[in-house]
């Protein structure tokens, strides 16, 4: 009967591509993948010769939500083939990622065993490259154009993270940079809350060994010209500090100076 596991390889490939991904890989009976980098690619190619990239089903200017349903299509049909299938995506395959998270719910409620793994995100390696503690003061993840368009609260106390800063507003497949042509709204409700000269930075953690890491500081009103790519995610550190609630330190017996 088939089976389907979801493994990430992580955001710099070599290095970050761990063990249990690696087994997944090599038991595998029918391999798909979907990574950013050529040497990503190449790194399960030599695993797995045979592996398929599902990155034929973009479009270019077509719909990413059309393209993903194929994925999960061709990925099924395997696993319904009575392959032992494996779905390789870079980063986290369970974070900001649509088709791994669907291929398993879809392949469950067709009555297959399904597992993801958990790799290193963007947001993993974000937190060592900029020295942020999510623990403290907090910290909120969106998806960028959601966060637009769905008017989510904000809270300044909290850092925020940006995702698909790049391709904001844009639900089609482009893979070019610079695109930021709606940016201006992202910034407009940023700057509700953030005055212009708040300082935020532009990531993009390294996908290659020895090669650096992108981080770019800017002020918020800059952002409307920054030059955005695909893998740009936006990171706005809080504007306010905490405000201790004395009453309940109180309660708890907490004293500030304890607190970190
Ligand atoms: N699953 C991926 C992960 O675990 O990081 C995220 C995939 S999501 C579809 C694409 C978004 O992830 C990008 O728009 C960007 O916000 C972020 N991203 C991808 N690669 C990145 C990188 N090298 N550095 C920083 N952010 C990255």
């Amino acid at each position: 009967k088939g089976s389907l596991a979801v493994v990430g390889t992580g955001i710099r490939t070599v290095g970050q591509l761990n063990g249990d991904t690696i087994a997944r890989l090599k038991t595998a009976s029918k391999v798909f993948y979907l990574v950013a980098d050529i040497v990503g690619e190449q790194v399960i190619k030599q695993i797995q010769p045979a592996a398929e990239s599902l990155g034929r089903f973009y479009r270019l200017g077509g719909a990413r939500k059309e393209a993903y349903d194929a994925m999960v299509e061709r990925v099924l049909s395997a696993v319904r083939d009575g392959h032992r299938t494996c779905f390789a995506a870079y980063g986290h395959p369970g974070v900001f990622a649509f088709p791994t998270h669907e291929a398993v719910r879809r392949a469950r409620a067709e009555g297959y065993d399904a597992i993801m793994l958990p790799a290193i995100s963007a947001e993993d390696c974000l937190f060592a490259d900029l020295g942020v503690d999510p623990a403290n003061p907090g910290c909120v993840s969106h998806e960028a154009t959601r966060f637009v368009l769905y008017r989510k609260p904000i809270d300044p106390t909290s850092a925020l993270v940006l995702w698909q800063v790049g391709s904001f507003g844009d639900p089609t497949y482009q893979p070019q940079r610079n695109r930021g042509r709606w940016i201006h709204l992202l910034v407009e409700r940023l700057l509700e809350h953030y005055s212009p000269s708040h300082e935020v930075t532009l990531y993009e953690a390294a996908i290659f060994i020895n090669c650096p890491a992108r981080i770019e500081r800017i002020p918020l009103g800059a952002l409307v010209d920054a030059e955005l790519s695909p893998a740009t995610t936006l990171y706005v550190p809080p504007a306010l500090r905490d405000e201790l609630d004395d009453e309940t330190c109180g309660a708890l017996s907490i004293r500030s100076e304890h607190l970190k």
